[in-house]
């Protein structure tokens, strides 16, 4: 996906124009709802933030692991009744990509996962389902939604454990003091890409939050 500092979204917000930043604290997307931090788009006039993802959707797509849905954008869920994103289980209430053919409906930031997750130690790997007690919230997700599975099988994950532990994780990566990224206004655009991507030591949240996990059901 392109960087540019700033466009109009026909598809998505017509009236004004969006403008690049990239942000440090968790923000509410007000096209999806859900949260994001990094790379976001802003409508200065209205407030608006956007995932990157969200301001430039793709009007259909395909993903891997349904071959045969072809997905296509819709700015809120379709029907009167409350719709789940197949990926994390969570509830669907602004932007999303909806299979009108068999009624799958997937987050944007959901059917943008990337397929990998590696931090050069640990390398988790995105499946279509999940078929373990999750290492991070303890609980049983057998069969149903997507999971991150480690490449040596020891630590399963909800999709929704791995989105909200990795924003936490960056937060706290920006903000620690005298810790490994630094932005500043004149930062490059390269640079953001590179934050984007770039992943705090898996091993390390895993262990954070199953200490923290472990400690409150106890
Ligand atoms: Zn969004
Ligand atoms: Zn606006
Ligand atoms: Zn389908
Ligand atoms: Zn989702
Ligand atoms: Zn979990």
């Amino acid at each position: 996906m392109k960087y540019s500092l700033e466009f109009t979204s026909n598809f998505i917000h017509p009236q004004h124009k969006l403008k690049f930043e990239y942000t440090e604290f968790p923000f509410w997307c007000d096209g999806c709802k859900e949260i994001g931090i990094g790379s976001k788009y802003k409508c200065s006039t209205c407030n608006y933030h956007f995932h990157k993802h969200c301001a430039l959707p793709c009007a259909s797509f395909v993903h891997p692991f349904y071959t045969k849905c072809c997905f296509q954008f819709l700015e809120r869920p379709p029907g009167l009744v409350e719709r789940y994103c197949n990926a994390c289980l969570k509830r669907v209430s602004g932007f999303m990509y909806h299979c009108s053919s068999c009624g799958f409906d997937v987050h944007p930031c959901c059917a943008n996962l990337p397929m990998v997750l590696d931090d050069g130690e640990l390398k988790l790997e995105l499946r279509s389902k999940m078929s373990a007690v999750c290492y991070t919230c303890g609980k049983k997700g057998i069969g149903i939604g997507w999971s991150y599975r480690s490449t040596c099988k020891k630590y399963n994950l909800h999709v929704a454990c791995v989105k909200g532990m990795l924003v936490e994780a960056r937060h706290d990566l920006y903000n620690c003091e005298g810790g490994t990224v630094k932005i500043s206004s004149d930062t490059g655009i390269d640079e953001f890409k590179k934050l984007d991507t770039g992943l705090p030591s898996l091993k390390a949240i895993l262990h954070n939050f199953h200490k923290n996990s472990m400690r409150m059901h106890t």
